[in-house]
């Protein structure tokens, strides 16, 4: 089925305080988060896991930070031949979601593929991704790859959750207003699988909504609210999200012992 591969990476990493935006922070092999990403994204292809279509990468608004970005995914399309386009986000991630799939929108169309191609019912898959979570295996590409050929219209690749999660009242001093069921709870990780057209309408429903952009974390929820059913598949342990040093310490010590893949060129280009 062919698929387009939507990056976010139009973040400002304040809780990471690196000064730049997250997805341009170097991890200690020397490349950026989002070469990681990308990276990933085209092993997922050569291993099998995915047909991929193109990939559109939503960038800060911010003109400096954009052209950085836009350097990366421009190096990352000479180096690939992968067709990747740039794109300016918005203030929350919901915002940079919906700027990106106007684009993907065009790039699915170009491919001669939007509702006419591919699936089982001429359906255009789209996988939703963070630039922030560098290192995801290409058997979570295939899973939710193939939870989409099957028919599902969304899947998300989860983990187990190791804390006890409570609710509280929020404001301070805090106190606990209950537990929830650790066996029901899943942390969601990207890439998340969608149908487009349907999270296209999706994210059109959450807009008109009164929560607005800012109430989605990911693009599940948008699903969710329109009435889906949104399948899980396992995620991995190496999906984590880049969010704090100590996550970027984790990063750097996995490619350290070998455990997560270097940012390596798919074709003999030269790249650095
Ligand atoms: O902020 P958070 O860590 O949840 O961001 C997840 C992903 O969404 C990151 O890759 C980030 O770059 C992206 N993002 C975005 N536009 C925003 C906020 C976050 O593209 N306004």
């Amino acid at each position: 089925m062919r698929t387009t591969v939507l990056i976010v990476a139009a973040g400002s990493g304040s809780r990471l305080q690196a000064g730049v935006p997250k997805a341009m922070v170097t991890l200690g092999d020397g490349h950026t988060m989002l070469e990681h990403c990308l990276d990933s994204v085209v092993a997922a292809r050569d291993a099998g896991a995915i047909e991929l279509n193109a990939i559109a990468v939503v960038v800060p608004g911010d003109p400096d930070h954009a052209a950085s970005l836009e350097a990366v995914c421009h190096d990352f399309a000479a180096r690939t031949a992968v067709t990747v386009q740039t794109v300016p986000g918005g203030a929350e991630r919901a915002d940079s979601v919906r700027a990106g799939l106007a684009a993907v929108r065009t790039l699915a169309g170009s491919a001669g593929s939007a509702g006419s191609a591919g699936g089982p019912f001429g359906r255009h898959a789209l996988l939703v991704h963070d630039a922030a979570r560098p290192f995801v295996p290409p058997a979570v590409f295939d899973a939710v790859a193939t939870a989409l050929e099957s028919g599902t219209a969304a899947v998300v690749p989860a983990v187990e959750v190791v804390d006890t999660i409570k609710t509280v009242t929020g404001a301070a001093p805090e106190e606990v207003t209950g537990t929830l069921q650790r066996t029901q709870l899943r942390a969601v990780q990207t890439p998340q699988g969608f149908d487009l057209t349907s999270l296209e309408a999706a994210h059109r429903l959450a807009e008109e909504g009164a929560a607005g952009a800012a109430a989605l974390t990911d693009d599940a929820m948008a699903m969710e609210a329109a009435g889906h059913r949104v399948g899980v598949v396992a995620g991995d342990p190496l999906g984590f999200k880049i969010t704090t040093q100590l996550d970027l310490m984790l990063a750097n010590a996995l490619l350290a012992s070998g455990s997560a893949a270097p940012s390596t060129p798919s074709t003999n280009l030269e790249h650095h």
